[in-house]
């Protein structure tokens, strides 16, 4: 759908925390670089021998420079003192570091102003080892501000006056994340913009911004498999003296006596954002700790060492990839 709008994608691994099989099976479906937020993880599927362009998404930790320059070819930036820092280990490696300049348009996360982007942008083309590949934005992910017509023009707009101002050319016009579904799908003008950066459309099939299934595309990509290690009919009386629990959270439990089957989990608040599972199966969560998750099914009776599978939104596929208590196997690669 990107590339007839000559749009190219640039696959997001956070999620996966770099799996490098994952970064392969992307790069032969056809994204034209791999994305991540986590130089770790960027170094992970270098080592690991991916072959494709690498992008650090998120403006790199000053402490981290020097790693940048050698294992990404580009990376997204808000901050001058950071991409001196970055030109300054290009030059010790006797390389030249690309950077993709951040527009804050709105969202209130990364980005310059957009008055100051031309100036900006002049100051970092009198570095010695850097490039400036392009401009990027990034919506929805902190206000939720909707990427639209209006939104990508205005980006395509600013690119063009900094073009014009300093004699130059973008190479990438970045507009945004699964969240520019909608404009990417609806649009019949793309205006400059020509990369996407995705993970969560790609490897979840959800459209972020409506919180809805994208129908041509799978939500059944991952799911998160845990163990029963308690199962019992339970009766018991709250005695509550302290009424907040270890996490600190007040119970939502109005009842002092409460009866029902009960099913512990072996995986808990350490490996999966909790409120980002949704049980494959007629059972609720009830609550988690750190290690236990505890279910209440009203038919089924699951049994110890049973497996009890889930679907993950992002966070939860964030988190669970994250833990190393989760094993993580791939089935059916090629
Ligand atoms: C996480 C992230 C993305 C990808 O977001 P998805 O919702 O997974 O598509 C793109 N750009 C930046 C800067 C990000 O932090």
């Amino acid at each position: 759908m990107c590339r007839e709008k000559k749009i190219r994608v640039t696959g997001i691994t956070k999620a996966v925390m770099g799996d490098p099989d994952i970064a392969r099976t992307l790069v032969t479906a056809g994204v034209s670089s791999i994305g991540d937020s986590r130089i770790e993880n960027i170094e992970r599927m270098k080592k690991a021998g991916v072959d494709a362009t690498f992008v650090l998404i998120r403006t790199p930790l000053m402490s981290q420079a020097e790693k940048v320059v050698t294992c990404a070819d580009i990376s997204l930036n808000s901050e001058l003192d950071v991409i001196r820092a970055l030109s300054g280990f290009a030059g010790r490696h006797g390389i030249t570091h690309k950077v993709i300049i951040m527009v804050e348009m709105g969202d209130f996360r990364e980005g310059i102003l957009v008055d100051e982007v031309d100036r900006f942008v002049s100051r970092v083309r009198e570095l010695p080892h850097i490039e400036v590949a392009g401009l990027g934005t990034n919506l929805a992910c902190l206000n939720g501000v909707r990427p639209d017509d209006r939104k990508m023009a205005g980006l395509s707009e600013i690119a063009e006056k900094v073009e014009q101002s300093q004699g130059m050319r973008f190479s990438i016009i970045s507009g945004g994340n699964s969240s520019n579904f909608q404009w990417v799908n609806s649009s019949r003008d793309v205006f400059k913009i020509n990369n996407l950066r995705i993970g969560e459309l790609i490897f979840l099939g959800m459209d972020p911004l409506a919180a809805c299934p994208v129908d041509f595309l799978r939500q059944d990509a991952f799911s998160l498999v845990s163990e029963v290690i308690e199962s019992k009919r339970k009766k018991v009386c709250l005695d509550r003296g302290d009424s907040r629990n270890a996490f600190g959270e007040i119970s939502r439990v109005k009842e002092t006596s409460c009866e029902g089957m009960r099913t512990i989990l072996g995986i808990g608040r350490q490996d999966a954002l909790i409120s980002g599972l949704v049980p494959l199966g007629d059972y609720q969560i009830m609550g988690s700790s750190s290690d236990h998750l505890v279910v209440s099914g009203r038919t089924n009776n699951l049994k110890v060492g049973q497996e009890v599978r889930f679907a993950l939104t992002y966070g939860a596929l964030l988190t669970a990839y994250t833990s190393p208590f989760v094993r993580k196997t791939i089935l059916n690669l090629t």
